[in-house]
């Protein structure tokens, strides 16, 4: 008896010991929760960046701003992220573009995608150099392209469209294309502002709706125009913005429009990052700071 005792429990400690050992081995990438798609609204201040992982591809829309680039390393790494597949980057202005150079310096990118807008900054020509000097595949996106993000997603690109806005409206022509992933959809928007927004309700008016709406620009008053937030009709928005911005975004006039559309508000400076997670069938939103 006493035997049988001692062997069951060095069975016990055997099997604890490998399942220990096991536990270990374990990839930190595997340690994020599992859906075929989670979308992480990063909190990286004043900017944007939106990390989505399907079954297949990670990918990256947007980098944040310079000062957030640590920020977003570290969320990135946390993540046990070592590759991204896809780097989008909406347009060239510094709170979209900046985390850029760290994003190269620290993961394997397979492909970047831009908005084919130019600029002269220090910022947007050390992009360019990197990208040439390391020879990632790269190419521009317009209204019509569609990408495959892997395991049943597909992201419809519905702007820039041409002829472009102005070459200098480097907001107006910013990257809006659409993720879907059977019943659920997420419409990414860049800084769009009123402009782009009437040439997507005039082409794509059918195609808008969308169950979260990534709020444009930031939640400024010179986006989220009534007619397309009307054809969106978003059931949630998320907006992400600084804590207290020099820009006041998101502004109220817009704020109140979201209340008005009775769409779930949520937002990177009040609740931290946003995750939201989909089957395909139904989906969740979780804030950071509930
Ligand atoms: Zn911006």
């Amino acid at each position: 008896m006493k035997r049988l005792t001692h062997g069951i429990l060095f069975a016990v400690f055997i099997i604890l010991g490998t399942l220990l050992a096991a536990c270990s081995a374990i990839p930190a990438h595997l340690s994020a929760p599992k859906a075929p798609l989670i979308i992480d609204v990063i909190d990286i201040g004043q900017g944007d960046a939106s990390l989505i992982r399907t079954a297949k591809e990670v990918i990256l829309i947007d980098t944040g701003d310079v000062p957030a680039r640590g920020k977003l390393v570290d969320y990135l790494k946390k993540q046990g992220i070592t590759t991204i597949d896809k780097v989008i980057i909406t347009h060239p202005h510094a709170d979209h573009l900046g985390g850029m150079a760290s994003v190269l310096e620290n993961f394997t990118v397979k492909q970047i995608y831009d908005s084919g807008q130019t600029t002269t900054t220090a910022l947007y020509r050390q992009y360019l150099s990197t990208v040439k000097k390391r020879k990632i595949p790269f190419a521009v996106l317009a209204a019509g392209d569609q990408l495959d993000f892997g395991g049943g997603v597909t992201f419809k690109v519905f702007g820039p469209q041409k002829p472009y806005i102005s070459d200098s409206e480097l907001n107006n022509n910013s990257i809006v294309g659409k993720l879907i992933y059977g019943q659920f959809s997420m419409l990414f928007t860049g800084d769009a502002e009123k402009e782009a927004e009437e040439r997507l309700q005039k082409n794509y008016a059918s195609e808008l709706r969308t169950n979260v709406l990534k709020s444009p620009h930031h939640g400024s008053r010179t986006s989220s125009s009534w007619p397309f937030l009307k054809e969106v009709s978003p059931d949630a928005i998320t907006i992400s913005a600084g804590a207290d911005n020099e820009y006041q975004h998101p502004h109220t006039v817009t704020l109140k429009k979201y209340t008005e559309l009775k769409a779930q508000i949520y937002r990177t400076d009040l609740n931290g990052s946003i995750r939201i997670t989909s089957d395909g069938k139904t989906y969740q939103m979780i804030k950071e700071k509930p």
